[in-house]
């Protein structure tokens, strides 16, 4: 019997137990530092002499780890060994391949510290950050299992007398999984896994800052008992590879979780036929965001600055929901503002394996660089508040910064700059705040601070969001709770972790029997 799905609880470190358990994580992780990890292609191990660097950027002398990197030749070797697969994989029974699902949670569950230590050596995350995000694969894991069993004997339809019909699901065959760095366990697993459970073969290319806990994933899956060749495990760079595995004719569809631009270049390649081709092919993606927490004169303003500062600086800012514009009715502007800013004071910034610290670095060099470059901007633009300044000597950190005053159309309130900037912008009254709010390209996350029901249930109806949440931050979407995906900019509409999540990995067959 299969129990009701409940996403797996958060661990309160607090408790002495729980920290000595992480820090034995931390341990075991130290140990595997350095190591190499190999291609997975068709079940064959495959070390090339080109590797991916994997260093911890809290760190920057610290290798995590050294992943062997795929070329063209060794794609398109990835290529043949999924699309062999899948001829035997798509005939496996729905209750087989869920149960690989469960199975492989389970490992996870057992081994929650050890991964969650990974996450914070590799992507620099925070212990409840990274616990967050191991709990998420799980919960991806156990949710997407669950979904495939419903679907699996497709969905009632309508017969006349004399006539059955039916409507099932059936796998759309090889499938590209690009994930991003910034939920290197959750998004890489979950995005793989919903591709797989409903029959499908993927090749899987993780992001080049976060490899390693892509190759522990894969372990896990063939320990769980995946057969071979239906997740192949294929690093490399995304102008050699990935590319290349877009363009693909064998390729059915692509899975894409990073930025707006490689999402919507990953798009128009797709949407090319080339060759050999004979489908259309399919893309989800799941792209970038300019999120807004809007504040309203009735409400309770010391929630409002609590809840931009957590969604703005917490891991970083380096979440596609993350708060990076606030915008407050004026009557409380001054307010609020100056609370944030109070609490931004607060925030201890430094490396992650220090519990105490709130958050730790962001990704790599690219990153801190494009960063300061926006506080530049900023400064230009707005009133510098708080923060305003990085050091990369040892690793890569950046000071929570909060820029005051900003025009709807300044930069820093249009551009997506994926690190711990928030910018605050002032509007007249309620109807204003949801205009600029709304001002922007993208449509993922939005939360609004209010106590007056009229003004909700306006911003319910017109906030254009895929996640809009009420007294409350903007991150933190929870696998089944609150299914995540935005509009416009942000992606293809799709929701993670939604019921009708797994059906974008499928095709419907109608057959219609006379008898
Ligand atoms: N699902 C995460 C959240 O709700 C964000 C995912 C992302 O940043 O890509 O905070």
């Amino acid at each position: 019997m299969v129990q009701t799905y409940k996403h797996e609880p958060f661990t309160d470190f607090s408790q002495e137990t729980n920290k000595t358990d992480y820090l034995t994580g931390l341990k075991t992780v130290k140990a595997y530092l350095g190591q190499d990890y190999d291609l997975v292609i068709g079940g064959e191990r495959i070390s090339t002499e080109d590797k991916i660097i994997s260093y911890n950027p809290a760190n920057k002398e610290e290798v995590i780890g050294r992943v062997s990197k795929a070329d063209r030749e060794l794609a398109e070797k990835a290529m043949k060994a999924a699309d062999e697969a899948f001829t035997t994989w798509k005939k496996v029974k729905a209750e087989v391949r869920a149960d690989v699902l469960f199975k492989a949670a389970a490992i996870i569950r057992r081994r929650k510290h050890e991964f969650s230590a990974l996450l914070t050596k590799e992507a620099g995350k925070p212990w409840n950050e990274a616990d967050a995000d191991t709990a998420e694969a799980i919960d991806f894991m156990e949710f997407y299992a669950r979904q495939m069993l419903l679907l699996k004997d497709g969905v009632p339809v309508q017969s006349r007398p004399n006539e059955d019909n039916r409507y099932d699901y059936i796998p759309l065959g090889v499938g590209i999984i690009i994930s991003p760095w910034n939920f290197p366990f959750a998004i890489m697993a979950g995005t793989t896994v919903a591709a797989i459970v409903t029959g499908n073969t993927v090749l899987l290319k993780p992001a080049s800052t976060t490899p390693v806990v892509a190759a522990k994933f894969v372990e896990v899956m063939e320990e769980a008992g995946l057969p071979k060749g239906v997740l192949n495990f294929v690093p490399g760079s995304g102008a050699e590879v990935g590319d290349y595995l877009v363009d693909h004719p064998r390729t059915r569809f692509v899975s894409f979780t990073g930025s707006r631009e490689v999402g919507t270049r990953i798009f128009e390649r797709a949407s090319k036929v080339n060759e050999g081709q004979i489908w259309l092919k399919r893309v989800i993606a799941e792209m970038g965001g300019k999120d807004t927490i809007v504040v309203d004169k009735e409400a309770d303003l010391e929630l409002a600055a609590q809840s931009i500062v957590k969604s703005a600086f917490s891991f970083s800012g380096q979440k596609c929901s993350a708060c990076s514009r606030a915008v407050i009715v004026e009557d409380v502007y001054d307010q609020v503002l100056n609370r944030a800013v109070e609490l931004t004071k607060e925030l201890t910034v430094g490396n992650p394996e220090d519990k105490n610290n709130f958050t730790g670095p962001v990704i790599d060099q690219n990153a801190f660089k494009k960063i300061i470059e926006y506080i530049e901007i900023g400064k230009e633009e707005g009133r510098l508040m708080v923060g305003g300044e990085g050091d990369d000597s040892t690793g890569y950190f950046v000071k929570p910064t909060i820029i005051a005053d900003l025009e709807p159309k300044a930069r820093l309130m249009q551009e997506e700059i994926f690190g711990p900037v928030v910018a605050f912008s002032k509007a007249k009254d309620f109807d204003q705040a949801i205009e600029i709010a709304n001002n922007t390209d993208y449509g993922l996350t939005g939360a609004v601070i209010t106590s007056n029901r009229t003004n909700m249930e306006k911003a319910r109806e017109d906030f254009h969001v895929g996640n809009l949440y009420f007294n409350r931050g903007c991150t933190g979407a929870i696998v089944g709770y609150q299914p995540f995906g935005g509009f416009n900019m942000s992606g293809t509409d799709s929701k993670a972790g939604g019921p009708d999540y797994l059906v974008l990995h499928m095709q419907g067959k109608t057959t219609s029997e006379m008898y």
